[in-house]
Protein backbone atom coordinates (compact mmCIF):
# COMPACT_ATOMS: atom_id res chain seq x y z
CA UNK A 1 0.00 0.00 0.00
CA UNK A 2 1.47 3.14 -0.71
CA UNK A 3 2.03 5.66 1.98
CA UNK A 4 2.76 9.34 0.76
CA UNK A 5 6.10 10.96 2.78
CA UNK A 6 4.57 13.47 5.53
CA UNK A 7 6.63 16.53 3.79
CA UNK A 8 5.45 15.90 0.17
CA UNK A 9 1.88 16.27 1.64
CA UNK A 10 2.58 19.24 4.00
CA UNK A 11 4.15 20.44 0.40
CA UNK A 12 1.26 20.34 -1.56
CA UNK A 13 -0.87 21.50 0.98
CA UNK A 14 1.46 24.29 1.68
CA UNK A 15 1.33 25.45 -2.18
CA UNK A 16 -2.39 24.78 -2.67
CA UNK A 17 -3.19 26.93 0.23
CA UNK A 18 -0.46 29.98 -1.07
CA UNK A 19 -1.03 30.01 -4.53
CA UNK A 20 -4.26 32.09 -6.06
CA UNK A 21 -4.66 31.25 -9.71
CA UNK A 22 -4.22 27.20 -10.10
CA UNK A 23 -4.26 26.14 -13.95
CA UNK A 24 -4.81 22.21 -14.56
CA UNK A 25 -3.52 20.51 -17.59
CA UNK A 26 -4.55 17.26 -19.03
CA UNK A 27 -2.17 15.62 -21.38
CA UNK A 28 -3.44 16.31 -25.49
CA UNK A 29 -6.31 13.81 -26.66
CA UNK A 30 -7.49 13.72 -23.16
CA UNK A 31 -8.87 10.43 -21.56
CA UNK A 32 -10.82 9.56 -19.42
CA UNK A 33 -8.65 9.30 -17.09
CA UNK A 34 -7.15 13.02 -17.55
CA UNK A 35 -10.41 14.48 -17.94
CA UNK A 36 -11.92 12.48 -15.04
CA UNK A 37 -8.57 13.57 -12.79
CA UNK A 38 -8.03 17.51 -13.43
CA UNK A 39 -12.61 17.63 -13.63
CA UNK A 40 -12.21 15.94 -9.49
CA UNK A 41 -9.33 18.23 -8.68
CA UNK A 42 -10.41 21.30 -9.88
CA UNK A 43 -13.84 20.78 -8.14
CA UNK A 44 -12.61 19.53 -4.61
CA UNK A 45 -10.13 22.95 -4.92
CA UNK A 46 -12.97 25.39 -5.81
CA UNK A 47 -15.01 23.84 -3.26
CA UNK A 48 -12.31 24.07 -0.43
CA UNK A 49 -10.78 27.38 -1.81
CA UNK A 50 -14.16 29.24 -3.11
CA UNK A 51 -12.20 32.34 -3.95
CA UNK A 52 -9.26 31.39 -5.86
CA UNK A 53 -9.18 30.92 -10.00
CA UNK A 54 -9.23 27.26 -10.90
CA UNK A 55 -8.81 26.47 -14.46
CA UNK A 56 -8.41 23.18 -16.79
CA UNK A 57 -6.75 24.09 -19.76
CA UNK A 58 -6.80 21.22 -21.76
CA UNK A 59 -4.45 20.87 -24.98
CA UNK A 60 -7.45 19.64 -27.04
CA UNK A 61 -11.02 19.39 -27.22
CA UNK A 62 -12.92 16.56 -25.32
CA UNK A 63 -13.33 13.28 -27.63
CA UNK A 64 -17.50 12.87 -28.23
CA UNK A 65 -17.17 9.44 -26.37
CA UNK A 66 -16.51 11.07 -23.49
CA UNK A 67 -18.70 14.18 -23.60
CA UNK A 68 -20.81 12.97 -20.54
CA UNK A 69 -18.21 13.70 -17.83
CA UNK A 70 -19.82 15.84 -15.88
CA UNK A 71 -17.17 18.59 -16.33
CA UNK A 72 -17.59 22.49 -14.71
CA UNK A 73 -17.37 25.56 -17.11
CA UNK A 74 -14.41 26.30 -16.16
CA UNK A 75 -12.46 24.38 -18.90
CA UNK A 76 -10.77 25.93 -21.77
CA UNK A 77 -9.33 23.92 -24.83
CA UNK A 78 -6.27 25.44 -26.11
CA UNK A 79 -7.87 24.00 -29.54
CA UNK A 80 -10.93 26.18 -29.58
CA UNK A 81 -9.51 29.25 -27.60
CA UNK A 82 -5.66 29.32 -28.54
CA UNK A 83 -5.12 33.02 -26.96
CA UNK A 84 -7.38 32.50 -23.36
CA UNK A 85 -5.58 28.90 -22.92
CA UNK A 86 -2.20 30.85 -23.00
CA UNK A 87 -3.23 34.30 -21.10
CA UNK A 88 -4.29 31.36 -18.22
CA UNK A 89 -1.05 29.62 -18.30
CA UNK A 90 0.66 33.06 -18.16
CA UNK A 91 -1.21 34.19 -15.03
CA UNK A 92 -1.43 31.19 -13.26
CA UNK A 93 0.94 31.14 -10.12
CA UNK A 94 0.46 27.50 -9.72
CA UNK A 95 0.22 24.75 -12.37
CA UNK A 96 -0.45 21.13 -11.82
CA UNK A 97 -0.12 18.97 -15.17
CA UNK A 98 -1.88 15.26 -14.34
CA UNK A 99 -1.77 12.08 -16.24
CA UNK A 100 0.93 12.58 -18.08
CA UNK A 101 4.84 12.82 -17.30
CA UNK A 102 6.63 15.58 -19.76
CA UNK A 103 6.00 19.11 -20.31
CA UNK A 104 6.33 18.09 -24.01
CA UNK A 105 2.83 15.67 -23.43
CA UNK A 106 0.91 19.08 -24.00
CA UNK A 107 1.82 18.79 -27.34
CA UNK A 108 1.38 21.95 -28.99
CA UNK A 109 5.08 24.16 -28.81
CA UNK A 110 2.89 27.59 -27.74
CA UNK A 111 1.54 25.57 -25.10
CA UNK A 112 4.70 24.27 -24.15
CA UNK A 113 6.40 27.52 -24.20
CA UNK A 114 4.21 29.57 -21.85
CA UNK A 115 4.20 26.80 -19.60
CA UNK A 116 8.40 27.21 -18.95
CA UNK A 117 8.08 30.87 -19.74
CA UNK A 118 6.22 31.66 -16.27
CA UNK A 119 8.78 31.80 -14.20
CA UNK A 120 6.49 32.83 -11.46
CA UNK A 121 4.21 29.59 -11.14
CA UNK A 122 5.86 26.46 -9.20
CA UNK A 123 4.80 23.23 -11.08
CA UNK A 124 2.86 20.18 -9.32
CA UNK A 125 3.18 16.41 -11.19
CA UNK A 126 0.64 14.53 -10.42
CA UNK A 127 0.76 11.00 -12.56
CA UNK A 128 1.41 7.45 -12.96
CA UNK A 129 3.46 6.85 -16.15
CA UNK A 130 7.15 5.66 -15.70
CA UNK A 131 10.30 7.68 -15.70
CA UNK A 132 9.04 11.31 -14.94
CA UNK A 133 10.90 14.09 -16.34
CA UNK A 134 12.82 16.05 -13.48
CA UNK A 135 11.55 19.38 -13.91
CA UNK A 136 8.73 20.03 -11.77
CA UNK A 137 8.69 21.43 -8.17
CA UNK A 138 7.24 18.50 -6.44
CA UNK A 139 6.26 15.27 -7.80
CA UNK A 140 3.22 12.66 -7.36
CA UNK A 141 4.44 9.79 -9.45
CA UNK A 142 2.81 6.06 -8.66
CA UNK A 143 3.54 4.13 -11.75
CA UNK A 144 1.97 1.35 -10.09
CA UNK A 145 -1.57 2.48 -9.70
CA UNK A 146 -3.91 2.36 -11.88
CA UNK A 147 -5.12 5.75 -12.51
CA UNK A 148 -4.43 9.72 -11.94
CA UNK A 149 -7.85 9.34 -10.46
CA UNK A 150 -6.68 6.74 -7.70
CA UNK A 151 -3.99 9.01 -7.20
CA UNK A 152 -5.99 11.53 -7.00
CA UNK A 153 -8.53 10.30 -4.67
CA UNK A 154 -5.86 9.24 -2.22
CA UNK A 155 -4.37 12.39 -2.36
CA UNK A 156 -7.79 14.67 -1.89
CA UNK A 157 -7.79 11.83 1.21
CA UNK A 158 -4.38 12.28 2.42
CA UNK A 159 -5.30 16.42 2.66
CA UNK A 160 -8.65 15.24 4.37
CA UNK A 161 -10.45 16.68 2.13
CA UNK A 162 -12.87 13.72 1.10
CA UNK A 163 -15.31 13.83 3.84
CA UNK A 164 -16.07 17.91 3.51
CA UNK A 165 -15.03 18.78 -0.13
CA UNK A 166 -15.60 15.86 -2.11
CA UNK A 167 -19.41 15.88 -4.07
CA UNK A 168 -20.72 12.92 -5.70
CA UNK A 169 -19.95 15.02 -9.08
CA UNK A 170 -16.24 14.74 -8.50
CA UNK A 171 -16.15 11.06 -7.02
CA UNK A 172 -18.27 10.27 -10.35
CA UNK A 173 -15.08 11.93 -12.00
CA UNK A 174 -12.67 10.20 -10.47
CA UNK A 175 -14.46 6.51 -10.58
CA UNK A 176 -14.68 7.65 -14.11
CA UNK A 177 -11.04 7.54 -14.53
CA UNK A 178 -10.42 4.36 -12.67
CA UNK A 179 -13.09 2.59 -15.13
CA UNK A 180 -11.51 4.02 -18.10
CA UNK A 181 -7.97 3.44 -17.33
CA UNK A 182 -8.15 0.23 -16.42
CA UNK A 183 -10.71 -1.26 -19.13
CA UNK A 184 -13.31 -1.36 -16.54
CA UNK A 185 -11.36 -3.34 -13.78
CA UNK A 186 -9.82 -6.10 -16.38
CA UNK A 187 -5.84 -4.29 -16.48
CA UNK A 188 -4.21 -2.58 -14.01
CA UNK A 189 -6.17 -3.27 -10.90
CA UNK A 190 -4.84 -6.67 -9.79
CA UNK A 191 -4.21 -5.25 -6.08
CA UNK A 192 -6.92 -5.23 -2.98
CA UNK A 193 -6.77 -1.39 -2.50
CA UNK A 194 -8.26 -0.37 -5.76
CA UNK A 195 -11.61 -2.13 -4.83
CA UNK A 196 -11.34 -0.57 -1.29
CA UNK A 197 -11.04 2.87 -3.17
CA UNK A 198 -13.71 2.03 -5.78
CA UNK A 199 -16.67 1.46 -2.73
CA UNK A 200 -15.27 4.46 -1.05
CA UNK A 201 -16.25 6.46 -3.83
CA UNK A 202 -19.66 4.93 -4.55
CA UNK A 203 -20.34 5.02 -0.65
CA UNK A 204 -19.36 8.74 -2.08
CA UNK A 205 -21.96 8.93 -4.37
CA UNK A 206 -19.97 7.84 -7.23
CA UNK A 207 -22.35 7.22 -10.19
CA UNK A 208 -21.41 4.06 -11.66
CA UNK A 209 -24.00 2.99 -13.24
CA UNK A 210 -24.12 6.12 -15.47
CA UNK A 211 -20.68 5.24 -16.15
CA UNK A 212 -21.68 1.53 -17.37
CA UNK A 213 -24.48 3.19 -19.46
CA UNK A 214 -22.36 5.79 -21.22
CA UNK A 215 -19.61 3.69 -22.10
CA UNK A 216 -21.63 0.85 -23.20
CA UNK A 217 -24.66 1.94 -24.94
CA UNK A 218 -24.04 4.88 -26.92
CA UNK A 219 -22.33 4.21 -29.48
CA UNK A 220 -22.74 5.66 -32.74
CA UNK A 221 -24.08 2.88 -35.55
CA UNK A 222 -20.60 3.64 -37.72
CA UNK A 223 -18.14 3.06 -34.89
CA UNK A 224 -19.73 -0.53 -34.58
CA UNK A 225 -19.79 -0.68 -38.15
CA UNK A 226 -15.80 0.41 -38.08
CA UNK A 227 -15.27 -2.44 -35.91
CA UNK A 228 -16.47 -5.21 -38.54
CA UNK A 229 -14.37 -3.48 -41.01
CA UNK A 230 -11.43 -3.39 -39.03
CA UNK A 231 -11.76 -6.77 -38.14
CA UNK A 232 -12.68 -8.56 -41.36
CA UNK A 233 -10.48 -6.52 -43.93
CA UNK A 234 -7.99 -4.76 -41.89
CA UNK A 235 -6.90 -7.12 -39.31
CA UNK A 236 -3.04 -8.26 -40.17
CA UNK A 237 -1.90 -11.30 -38.00
CA UNK A 238 1.49 -12.51 -36.95
CA UNK A 239 1.00 -15.67 -35.08
CA UNK A 240 4.60 -16.37 -34.67
CA UNK A 241 5.48 -12.74 -32.71
CA UNK A 242 1.90 -13.01 -31.00
CA UNK A 243 0.94 -10.15 -32.53
CA UNK A 244 -1.49 -7.88 -34.33
CA UNK A 245 -1.41 -4.78 -36.54
CA UNK A 246 -5.24 -3.04 -36.95
CA UNK A 247 -4.44 0.85 -39.47
CA UNK A 248 -6.56 2.98 -40.88
CA UNK A 249 -5.89 6.02 -43.21
CA UNK A 250 -6.95 9.69 -43.49
CA UNK A 251 -8.99 8.84 -46.95
CA UNK A 252 -10.67 5.78 -44.50
CA UNK A 253 -11.41 8.09 -41.82
CA UNK A 254 -12.92 10.93 -44.20
CA UNK A 255 -14.88 8.16 -46.08
CA UNK A 256 -16.33 6.82 -42.91
CA UNK A 257 -16.92 10.61 -41.51
CA UNK A 258 -14.77 9.36 -37.95
CA UNK A 259 -13.35 11.55 -35.32
CA UNK A 260 -10.28 10.32 -33.90
CA UNK A 261 -12.14 9.48 -31.01
CA UNK A 262 -14.37 6.88 -32.90
CA UNK A 263 -11.10 4.73 -32.99
CA UNK A 264 -11.32 4.67 -29.25
CA UNK A 265 -11.22 0.37 -27.93
CA UNK A 266 -10.09 -0.89 -31.73
CA UNK A 267 -6.71 -1.70 -30.02
CA UNK A 268 -7.76 -4.20 -27.60
CA UNK A 269 -10.06 -6.08 -30.15
CA UNK A 270 -7.20 -8.34 -31.79
CA UNK A 271 -6.03 -9.27 -27.99
CA UNK A 272 -9.11 -11.72 -27.35
CA UNK A 273 -7.44 -13.92 -29.98
CA UNK A 274 -6.11 -17.18 -28.68
CA UNK A 275 -1.74 -16.40 -28.96
CA UNK A 276 -2.01 -12.93 -29.56
CA UNK A 277 -1.12 -10.59 -26.57
CA UNK A 278 -0.20 -7.69 -28.56
CA UNK A 279 -1.57 -5.30 -30.79
CA UNK A 280 -0.72 -2.02 -32.48
CA UNK A 281 -2.80 0.46 -34.10
CA UNK A 282 -1.87 2.81 -36.63
CA UNK A 283 -3.94 5.82 -37.33
CA UNK A 284 -2.96 8.17 -39.97
CA UNK A 285 -3.68 11.73 -38.86
CA UNK A 286 -4.01 15.00 -40.98
CA UNK A 287 0.11 15.98 -39.71
CA UNK A 288 1.84 12.70 -38.30
CA UNK A 289 0.89 8.79 -37.56
CA UNK A 290 -0.70 7.85 -34.19
CA UNK A 291 0.15 4.81 -32.94
CA UNK A 292 -1.15 2.84 -30.08
CA UNK A 293 -0.01 0.02 -28.66
CA UNK A 294 -1.52 -2.63 -26.18
CA UNK A 295 0.09 -5.94 -24.66
CA UNK A 296 -1.02 -8.99 -22.42
CA UNK A 297 1.30 -10.38 -19.67
CA UNK A 298 4.67 -8.93 -19.25
CA UNK A 299 5.22 -7.59 -22.70
CA UNK A 300 6.61 -4.02 -22.02
CA UNK A 301 5.15 -2.06 -24.75
CA UNK A 302 5.88 1.38 -23.66
CA UNK A 303 9.66 0.46 -23.72
CA UNK A 304 8.95 -0.39 -28.02
CA UNK A 305 7.11 3.06 -27.78
CA UNK A 306 9.84 4.76 -26.49
CA UNK A 307 12.50 3.32 -28.72
CA UNK A 308 11.07 3.08 -32.05
CA UNK A 309 8.19 6.14 -31.62
CA UNK A 310 9.66 8.55 -28.89
CA UNK A 311 6.48 7.84 -27.53
CA UNK A 312 5.56 6.31 -23.97
CA UNK A 313 3.21 4.92 -21.70
CA UNK A 314 2.46 1.77 -19.53
CA UNK A 315 4.05 -1.96 -19.82
CA UNK A 316 0.39 -2.66 -21.55
CA UNK A 317 -0.82 0.58 -22.73
CA UNK A 318 1.49 3.05 -24.82
CA UNK A 319 1.67 5.16 -27.58
CA UNK A 320 3.71 7.21 -29.78
CA UNK A 321 3.83 9.03 -33.21
CA UNK A 322 5.27 8.95 -36.10
CA UNK A 323 6.46 10.96 -39.69
CA UNK A 324 6.10 8.70 -42.18
CA UNK A 325 3.84 6.06 -44.03
CA UNK A 326 1.82 3.79 -42.38
CA UNK A 327 3.91 0.82 -44.49
CA UNK A 328 7.04 2.23 -42.46
CA UNK A 329 5.05 2.49 -39.24
CA UNK A 330 4.20 -0.94 -39.35
CA UNK A 331 7.70 -2.15 -40.39
CA UNK A 332 8.78 -0.47 -37.31
CA UNK A 333 6.48 -2.16 -34.75
CA UNK A 334 7.49 -5.29 -36.35
CA UNK A 335 11.04 -4.65 -36.48
CA UNK A 336 11.46 -3.42 -32.84
CA UNK A 337 8.96 -6.05 -31.81
CA UNK A 338 11.01 -8.70 -32.82
CA UNK A 339 14.13 -7.36 -31.82
CA UNK A 340 12.15 -6.47 -27.93
CA UNK A 341 11.38 -10.33 -28.31
CA UNK A 342 14.75 -11.98 -29.29
CA UNK A 343 16.38 -9.86 -26.63
CA UNK A 344 13.41 -10.75 -23.97
CA UNK A 345 13.79 -14.99 -24.17
CA UNK A 346 17.31 -14.58 -25.58
CA UNK A 347 16.18 -16.44 -29.36
CA UNK A 348 15.76 -15.71 -32.68
CA UNK A 349 11.90 -14.77 -33.68
CA UNK A 350 10.90 -15.77 -37.05
CA UNK A 351 7.90 -13.62 -38.53
P1 LIG B 1 -3.58 5.53 -26.09
O1 LIG B 1 -3.10 4.40 -26.92
O2 LIG B 1 -4.89 5.21 -25.43
O3 LIG B 1 -3.57 6.84 -26.80
O4 LIG B 1 -2.54 5.71 -24.92
C1 LIG B 1 -2.15 4.66 -24.09
C2 LIG B 1 -1.17 5.14 -23.06
O5 LIG B 1 0.03 5.58 -23.69
C3 LIG B 1 -1.64 6.33 -22.23
O6 LIG B 1 -1.17 6.15 -20.91
C4 LIG B 1 -0.99 7.52 -22.86
O7 LIG B 1 -0.74 8.53 -21.93
C5 LIG B 1 0.31 6.94 -23.41
N1 LIG B 1 0.64 7.58 -24.69
C6 LIG B 1 -0.11 7.60 -25.82
N2 LIG B 1 0.50 8.28 -26.80
C7 LIG B 1 1.66 8.73 -26.29
C8 LIG B 1 2.75 9.52 -26.83
O8 LIG B 1 2.74 9.95 -27.99
N3 LIG B 1 3.78 9.78 -25.98
C9 LIG B 1 3.81 9.31 -24.70
N4 LIG B 1 4.88 9.61 -23.94
N5 LIG B 1 2.82 8.57 -24.17
C10 LIG B 1 1.75 8.28 -24.95
MN1 LIG C 1 -3.91 7.49 -17.00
Amino acid sequence: MIEFEVEDIEGLKRLLDEKQRIVLLPHTSPDGDALGATGAFSEVLRAVYPQKEVWIVSPDDIDDYLSWLPLDKKFVSFYQEQGRAIELIKEADLIVHLDHNQVKRIRYPELIDAVYQNKQAERILIDHHEFPDNDFNLVFSYPELSSTCELTFMLIKALEWDKAFLSSKAATLLLSGMVTDTGRFMYACFYPQIFQHLSELLALGADYPMIVDRLSYHNKEEQLRLQGYMLNDKMELYPKLGTAILSLSQAEMEERGLTKGDTEGLVNLPLTIEGINSCCFIREDKSQIKLSLRSIGDFPVNQLAMRAFGGGGHINAAGGEFQGSIDDAKNIYLYELKALLEQKNSIEVAE
